[in-house]
């Protein structure tokens, strides 16, 4: 972004050439950083505007069913589909509204040193008391911390942490590590479950891809969890590693690069 043209948006490339030279190229890209901020504004306009009514119609459901006593039988059923519907519906607008936040939050928002492992040790209990049935296994090999923002990291592995629980068996363990490797921090979570075909690896990381959609469905993912993981490693200057078998089970790991 040029501070003089603060409306214009250039990409630059730099290349050697020659023996010492250096070929840069530059190219103009502010009509698509236009069109891409339009789309992100749009998104987060209509997930805001879609929330009012949403709680309405959620609020008069909810009461409606807390009198279930004085329903006809015939309406019982329907009503508690409407009311889990419109519960997804509301988990969907959250993740967009959240995806959009941070997609358009510059960086030094992101300035707080957040201690890793007791986010996760946060997680760990956040999980026994919404899913008791779960084993978390957490190795937390190191106690660095890192510039970031909290509430993002903590949704970027808890999102990892709940799609590991959603492919895999109930009985099956999960585990969660943190530790340092050369210069890099890395968070990984690693599942026994399903697994993931590799020709879905380089697409399952856009928003509602789902390698299965009615399987996805039932567990009541939303398809955008892996799209926020994505952001959220991007505005930390970190990687997100994918490795899967199919019937084995997958690691998701976030390289952090680690403090000098
Ligand atoms: P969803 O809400 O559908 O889980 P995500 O963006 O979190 O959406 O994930 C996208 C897709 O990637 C999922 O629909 C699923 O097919 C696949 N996926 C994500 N995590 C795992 C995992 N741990 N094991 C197997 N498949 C996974």
């Amino acid at each position: 972004r040029l501070k003089s043209e603060p409306e214009q948006f250039l990409q630059f490339a730099v290349t050697p050439f020659g023996s010492g030279d250096r070929l840069v190229f530059v190219r103009d890209v502010t009509k698509e950083a236009r069109l891409e901020q339009m789309r992100r504004d749009f998104v987060g306009n209509v997930s805001h505007e879609l929330r009012t009514p949403l709680t309405v119609i959620k609020g008069y459901l909810d009461t409606i069913l807390a009198n279930s006593g004085q329903l006809e039988p015939r309406f019982l059923r329907p009503l508690q589909q409407m009311e889990q519907q419109a519960q997804r519906m509301e988990t969907l607008l959250k993740d967009l509204l959240w995806l959009s936040r941070i997609e358009t939050v510059r960086s030094k928002a992101r300035a707080e040193q957040v201690d890793v492992a007791s986010l996760l040790q946060e997680l760990e209990s956040e999980l026994q008391s919404s899913h008791p049935q779960r084993r978390l296994e957490l190795q937390l090999e190191c106690n660095e911390r890192i510039n970031g923002d909290y509430r993002e990291l903590h949704s970027a592995a808890s999102n990892l942490v709940l799609n590991a629980c959603k492919y895999s068996k109930d009985d099956s363990i999960v585990t969660v590590r943190w530790r340092r490797q050369g210069q890099e921090l890395l968070l990984s979570v690693e599942d026994r479950g399903i697994g993931i075909d590799p020709v879905h690896l380089p697409r399952l990381t856009e928003r509602f891809y789902r390698v299965d959609d009615s399987r996805s469905s039932r567990t009541g993912g939303t398809g955008l969890g892996l799209a926020i993981v994505k952001h959220v490693a991007a505005g930390h200057n970190a990687q997100l590693r994918i490795d899967s078998k199919p019937g084995v089970g997958s690691t998701f790991t976030l390289a952090f690069p680690a403090p000098a």
